[in-house]
């Protein structure tokens, strides 16, 4: 039996099991960096297991400079991830993944998918390697605050305390809040000096009452289209993908992906640099089974059911070199807490992956603190 028991901090504490989390785990582990991951659900990765209705579309097989061009939108551009990415482009995810022993579909389109259509097998590949890494897991456990140390942190959970050289912040956005992510770590990040950038739905469906739509709710158009034109008839943003029709109006790839433009279009002033037009003047077109939709005065549907949340962490507080924060040393942020979003096709999952690596790599090669 030992007597001389000594009180050490573990070297990185991960807040949030989901996506950014598991990978930043993953990483940890290969480096022998030792971590422990706080989950606030009973169990890990919730929202991976939802992910593209249960399959779960883990990247997009293109080029990582196609990609970092794909998530620019609106006049905002995606260069805050770019170094992670090109770090991690999508094919190292999907090696990394067969590497795990999942086997793969490829879309023509480049989307990625686990063979068997099953998120789980995504989560599984993950949990079976942390298990044999010996990675510490708490589930249950919603941490509650971090405290900077001048040798770490403290971070709280309702039950324990724990001390932690580095801390993650990997706890999602704020949409879909019952899989567990609701804005912890942007409360968090706030209350160390950071600025949050107000919460936007990302990818979300709009309603509308247009009874060529209503009476084909429930069914699914492949070869869908979404279309926004300025004022004057302009076209601004196309892109050809699925269109759902909804009991409240339209959803699908075409329809979230135009939404997301247009909500990063208003964000960066575009309504203002083309001085007459105002965002109520743009145009959204959508075409299905041969039907021309314009919709007017759209009403989005509530954040709570975006694919992803646009704003979060401000990443003007953030290194992209390194994802450690420029206010606090040693706190780190991974993943949709952060203000990136990317359209639909497996790159907010490449993303909170890329972020996440980025971290614990530079963590791992960062000048160990006194402790
Ligand atoms: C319905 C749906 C379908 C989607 N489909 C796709 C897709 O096919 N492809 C794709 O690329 N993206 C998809 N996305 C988006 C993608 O799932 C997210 O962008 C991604 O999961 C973000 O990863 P994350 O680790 O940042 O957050 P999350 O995966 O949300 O993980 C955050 C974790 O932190 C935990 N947590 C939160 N607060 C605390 C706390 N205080 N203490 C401890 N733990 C905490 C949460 O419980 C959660 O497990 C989809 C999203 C939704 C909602």
């Amino acid at each position: 039996m030992e007597t001389n028991l000594k009180h050490r901090p573990v070297r990185l504490a991960i807040v949030g099991g989901g996506a950014a989390g598991l990978f930043a785990a993953a990483v940890a582990a290969e480096r022998k960096i030792p971590c422990v991951i706080l989950e606030r659900k009973a169990r890990l990765g919730s929202k991976v297991l939802m992910t593209a209705n249960g399959r779960c579309n883990f990247t997009k097989d293109i080029s990582p400079e196609a990609f970092i061009r794909d998530l620019a939108a609106g006049g905002e551009r995606g260069d805050f991830a770019a170094a992670a990415i090109r770090e991690l482009p999508p094919q190292k995810i999907i090696q990394g993944f067969r590497s795990l022993g999942v086997a793969v579909k490829r879309m023509p389109d480049g989307r990625m998918f686990p063979a068997d259509g099953k998120a789980a097998t995504i989560v599984h590949a993950f949990g079976d390697l942390l298990r044999d890494s010996e990675v510490p897991i708490v589930t249950n456990a919603p941490v509650t605050g971090l405290q900077p140390q001048k040798n770490g942190f403290i971070v709280a959970t309702k039950n324990f305390t724990l001390w932690a050289e580095n801390v993650l912040v990997a706890t999602g956005g704020v949409s879909y809040p019952k899989l567990g992510s609701v804005g912890d770590g942007q409360d968090f990040a706030r209350a160390l000096g950071h600025r949050v950038v107000p919460y936007r739905a990302g990818l979300i469906g709009v309603e509308t009452a247009d009874p060529r739509v209503t009476r084909r709710a429930g069914q699914r158009f492949e070869n869908g289209r979404a279309r926004v034109f300025d004022g004057d008839g302009r076209l601004l943003f196309d892109y050809a993908g699925e269109v759902d029709c909804e009991t409240f109006g339209l959803s699908g790839a075409a329809v979230y992906n135009a939404e997301r433009w247009m909500e990063h279009w208003r964000r960066s002033g575009g309504a203002e640099r083309r001085s007459a037009i105002s965002t109520a003047a743009l145009r959204r077109e959508v075409e299905f089974a041969n039907e021309r939709v314009t919709v007017e005065n759209p009403v989005p549907r509530p954040l709570k059911e975006a694919i992803v949340t646009i704003g979060g962490v401000s990443t003007e507080d953030v290194d992209p070199a390194t994802m450690e924060s420029r206010r606090v040393p040693g706190l780190y942020f991974a993943g949709e807490v952060l203000d990136i979003d990317g359209p639909t096709g497996g790159y907010n999952l490449t993303l909170a992956f890329a972020t996440a690596r980025r971290a614990v790599v530079s963590i791992a090669s960062a000048r160990r603190r006194e402790v």
